[in-house]
């Protein structure tokens, strides 16, 4: 969705909107929205600036970092995005090394789109997990260690922990 700057002004527009998943791609291998994405948002424009802040409502299939199981991962998220007019003079460069999430826009027209799908993005957590003490896949056979153990595992738990054990009885 695209917003006209040439509409906006100082007092702010307010908008929303909704994609549906199949309308909306994040762009990333790991991530897609699996529920409608819902905008909520104002945008204001003063002399060299565009602001959209707002909140955004969806919900993300992602995968657990460690056992691949698909994961649903809400994403409720304020958010405020500001954007320079290029070829506006002066003070966006002194704002952009003041404000981290500024940058520049060139054009007529703001792309949502972009902001969203930037923010959903940041609001995902780095580490992705279906549960804080999921075992993960074997690395040796590629069992799912959360549903059954397999042999691979035994050995390697023989091998390296017995010897340990071993050392833990010798202390007083
Ligand atoms: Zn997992
Ligand atoms: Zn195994």
């Amino acid at each position: 969705m695209l917003i006209e700057i040439e509409r906006l002004n100082e007092r702010g527009t307010d908008f929303e909107h909704t994609y549906t998943p199949a309308d909306f791609s994040l762009e990333d291998e790991h991530a897609r929205v699996a529920s409608a994405v819902r905008v909520t948002a104002r945008a204001t424009r003063t002399r060299g600036e565009v602001r959209v802040a707002g909140t955004i409502d969806t919900a993300v299939e992602t995968a657990c970092d460690r056992c691949l199981a698909p994961l649903a991962v809400p994403v409720n998220v304020s958010f405020k995005a500001d954007l320079g007019l290029a070829g506006d003079a002066g003070g966006a460069n002194e704002l952009q090394d003041a404000d981290m999430d500024f940058s520049t826009y060139e054009g007529d027209a703001i792309d949502l789109d972009e902001i969203v799908r930037e923010q959903i993005l940041l609001a995902l957590p780095a580490r992705q997990l279906c549960a804080e003490d999921c075992k993960g896949l074997c690395p040796t056979c590629g069992a799912n260690l959360n549903e059954k153990s397999c042999d691979c595992e035994q050995r390697k738990t023989d091998v390296r922990w017995s010897a340990l054990e071993e050392l833990k009885n010798r202390e007083p």
